[in-house]
């Protein structure tokens, strides 16, 4: 008999849930002593490696983080480095050289922009930049516009620039885009706002060929994920229920599947609307089309992937994705450029960051106490493991467990400290 280390018993327990989800934690220890017979591991400390666990390695055994393949960093930054830890921790970000505190390490754009709803609504009402949401002390300052719609952007680059999302949410150029913005807008579902906006990027990249669709492509599949069902699982936040998701997905897919070729209304058709159209004919490879369209492996897994890697203010930042959280934050996230490019991202360092050291930046308020930390990361789906966690940590019991919940989930949500 030997007793195995965490690290072996974690492995053994997340392969074990994967091919066993239903099992509690009594019937999962019996298959355990089953399954390892050389080992002795009590049920006491299987329930403590389990509720120390993210739920993330739990559900999805394989990594859900991957490398941007053929990103180049160096467009931002060469002060950082990406390095892929290990499965469970996924990717980080490395200091390649010293890094002062203060310091900016560097200056980012989004991917796309799903902005809070108080900005949202000043790009409908043509008083913020339809892409970069720096908003506008009087209209004059807006210096280009969409020809066919009403929105309206600070000059002619960031109308350029545009064009990789706007054409396919445009009212004139994609009216069916119209119904689902409105709802969007209605529900305040930013996530699902911002897989629009990816959406929308994709399949104009599509249009666009092949060499721009494999760049934005690996970009979008390179953020973390955790899919909708997991983090309805594992969180009690109140959040659209699973018949919004579906209400959602139709509307998604009326504004961007595949358009209604037999209908009448097609041959009132405007030459714009004919161009989006043919646009959205042009065949997906499939890996990509199920990552859109197929509702529970693609739609949302979209959502959940949004949901972990927005930014505060409400961007999908390429390599911001990157950093990882920590309590003891090293680096922060500001939007310095409020009168030019409010979008704009820099991150600077807060402390002296040593070659070889990892950059944090602090999910949730760092002044929180270990137990309100601890539930906020609930989110992220992960139980934060960093040094000061161990050490405010280390006395913390999970609340009393209450009578009848007795599966895997309930276990969880009591030691994520939310019941
Ligand atoms: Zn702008
Ligand atoms: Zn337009
Ligand atoms: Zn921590």
């Amino acid at each position: 008999m030997s007793s195995p280390s965490d690290e072996e018993l974690q492995d053994a327990l997340v392969q074990l849930k994967a091919a066993h989800p239903g099992l509690g934690i009594p019937k999962l220890h019996a298959r355990l002593r089953a399954d390892f017979p050389a080992w002795t591991v009590s049920e006491k400390r299987m329930r403590k490696i389990l509720t120390a666990l993210s739920p993330k390695a739990i559900v999805s055994p394989s990594p859900s983080s991957q490398l941007v393949d053929g990103l180049d960093i160096t467009q931002w930054t060469t002060r950082v480095d990406v390095r892929m830890f290990d499965k469970k921790k996924g990717k980080g970000l490395v200091a390649t050289q010293k890094i002062k505190a203060g310091e900016t390490i560097w200056v980012e754009d989004p991917f796309i922009i799903a902005p809070e709803w108080e900005i949202y609504d000043k790009q409908r009402a043509g008083a913020a930049c339809s892409l970069c949401t720096t908003l506008f002390a009087s209209p004059l300052e807006a210096k280009a516009r969409c020809p066919l719609c009403p929105a309206v952007f600070c000059n002619a680059l960031c109308r350029k620039r545009s064009e990789k999302t706007h054409p396919l949410l445009c009212a004139a150029q994609n009216p069916a885009s119209m119904p689902l913005l409105r709802w969007v807008r209605s529900r305040e579902w930013m996530a699902l706002l911002a897989l629009i906006q990816c959406t929308a990027r994709l399949l104009l990249a599509n249009a666009a060929g092949e060499e721009a669709l494999a760049a934005d492509w690996a970009v979008v599949r390179g953020f973390a994920v955790l899919g909708m069902e997991e983090r309805a699982r594992y969180s009690f936040r109140s959040e659209p229920d699973r018949e919004t998701w579906k209400a959602a997905f139709e509307l998604f897919c009326a504004t961007f599947h595949r358009p209604r070729r037999e209908d009448g209304a097609m041959k009132n058709q405007t030459a714009e609307e004919k161009k989006v159209a043919a646009i959205l004919r042009k065949p997906l490879p499939a890996e990509i089309e199920a990552a859109l369209f197929d509702y529970n492996t693609g739609f949302l897994h979209g959502l959940g992937r949004m949901n972990l890697n927005l930014e505060s203010h409400g961007g999908l930042y390429t390599l911001h994705a990157h950093l990882n959280h920590g309590c003891t934050p090293n680096a922060s996230v500001r939007h310095l450029d409020q009168r030019r490019a409010l979008a704009r991202i820099t991150v600077r360092a807060l402390a002296d960051i040593e070659p070889g050291q990892e950059l944090f930046i602090t999910y949730v308020n760092p002044e929180l106490g270990y137990a309100d930390r601890r539930a906020g990361l609930e989110a992220w789906g992960f139980v934060c493991q960093c040094a000061r966690c161990m050490e405010e940590g280390r006395d913390w019991k999970p609340p009393e467990h209450q009578d009848g919940l007795g599966d895997l989930a309930s276990e969880l949500k009591a030691g994520l400290g939310v019941i």
